[in-house]
Order: structure tokens, then sequence, then C-alpha cells
């Protein structure tokens, strides 16, 4: 299938959801937890500016693969979120709430509200400039997975373990513990009815190959190790904050 096919069918997915309510109650969710993405914005979603010029990530990521990330993939989440929720029981809800009720069927919008979401995020937790974890957040690391580098460890055996395409993810669990999972494709550790391991996601790595084949080819691996020149540690410790309060 190639992408226009795809764009296409998943368009017509969430068609099909239109003529075949769900049953989803299109109310604000008083879901308790944080908002992991400022605001609580509804659709017509749009495409957050890089909060970092395309070329800032070099030498870890190259100016071309973020052009194409977060121009054309990210751009293309949102387009096709909005189009997907369009007259469907999700249209009213914001990204966060989507995320939370989204049924495993309804395909076009579990793809491309995550695709949106997980985006967002993740250029939020890359930085140009150096940064290191907050004391809070390192004794909860060392606590959890015995060092820093065993959590590093951990945290790439579990990118370099995916499949195909899909996510790592450090994540606060409902009982405010730290946990490393992965999820497919552009799933996502909020997903209630999706993924087996729930959480607040507090730390990403996207591992599709658009996000690194350019430079890194089908060298995953060497990927996985530069993300960590780039991490965001403010964001990261912002996020673990608000999940453990
Ligand atoms: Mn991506």
């Amino acid at each position: 299938m190639n992408k226009r096919e795809f764009i296409k069918l998943a368009g017509l997915a969430g068609v099909a959801a239109l003529g075949n309510p769900t049953g989803i109650i299109a109310a604000p969710a008083s879901r308790k937890g944080i908002s992991v993405l400022d605001g609580n914005a509804k659709a017509p979603f749009e495409l957050p500016p890089l909060p970092y010029g395309f070329d800032a990530l070099e030498p870890h990521i190259d100016k071309a693969t973020m052009e194409i990330h977060h121009d054309k993939h990210h751009g293309a989440y949102v387009k096709n979120l909005n189009d997907a929720v369009k007259g469907s029981p999700y249209e009213n809800l914001s990204l966060e709430e989507i995320l939370a009720k989204v049924k495993v069927e309804d395909k076009a919008v579990r793809n491309n509200a995550g695709g949106h979401f997980n985006h967002s995020l993740f250029w939020k937790l890359l930085s140009p400039q150096k940064t290191t974890p907050s004391d809070k957040l390192k004794t909860a690391i060392n606590g959890t997975f015995t060092s820093y580098e065993k959590f590093e460890e951990i945290f790439n055996t579990a990118a370099k373990g995916v499949f195909g395409s899909g996510w790592a993810w450090l994540i606060v669990t409902p009982g405010k513990k730290l946990s490393v999972i992965s999820t497919p494709n552009q799933d996502n550790p909020l997903m209630e009815n999706i993924v087996k391991e729930r959480g607040t996601p507090i730390l990403g790595l996207d591992v599709w190959e658009h996000a690194y084949y350019l430079k890194y080819h089908n060298v995953r691996a060497e990927y996985v190790t530069a993300f960590w020149n780039l991490v965001n540690w403010n964001e990261v410790d912002k996020l673990y904050a608000a999940a453990t309060k």
C-alpha cells in the first residue's frame, strides 16, 4: 500500500465511524491526572512549530530529517486527525481525551491522534542545549532501575526491540512509579483501551525509520545512542513533577 492509498483508507475509516455510532459520549472527561501538552485544544488541531531550528539538533539529528519529520510526517498526522474526527463522537474532545477514549477499531483516529500527540511531545523532549535530570528524578531513576546507566540500558533495549515502527517511553504509572515500555505504530501510554501498561509519558523516543533513516540508515542503535545527547531533561523533570504531584 502506498502512502496515498493509506491516507485514503484512513479517511474511509473515519467516515465509517460516522455511520456507526460508537457510543462514546462527546463530553469533556473528568479524567484525573495531568495535561502532558499545554492547553486543551480541540479540533481543528494545528501543527505546533518546532521550538528550535531544523538544524539545531545537528550533528545528532540532521536538518533534512527534521524538516521532513516535522513538516511532512507530523503535518500529515494533524491533517488526517482533523479529517478523521470531523462528525465523529471524538469531534468535541481534547487530544488527551481522545487518546483516553479511542477504541481499538477506530484506526484513523487512533493512529493520527497518537501521531499528533507523540510528535508534539517529542519535539519538546529534545533540546540543542545540554541538560541533566533533577536530583529528585535521579533519585527515582536510581530507586527503580538501580542506576542511571541501567535505566539508559533498559530504555535502549526497549527502543531497539520495537519490531517495525513505534516508540520507547519512560512513563509514570497510575501508582506513581517509573516504568519503561514500548508501543507499536503511533499508540501511546495514555490510550486506556489499547496499551497494556498505561501511564503518563515523560520521555519518549520515536523509532520509526522516518526519524533516522537519512543519517543512520538501517542502524537504529546509533540513533538511539545519539538521542541521549539531545534529551531535554528540564521538560522531563516538569512532566515528572506534574505526574507525581
Ligand atoms: Mn515520527
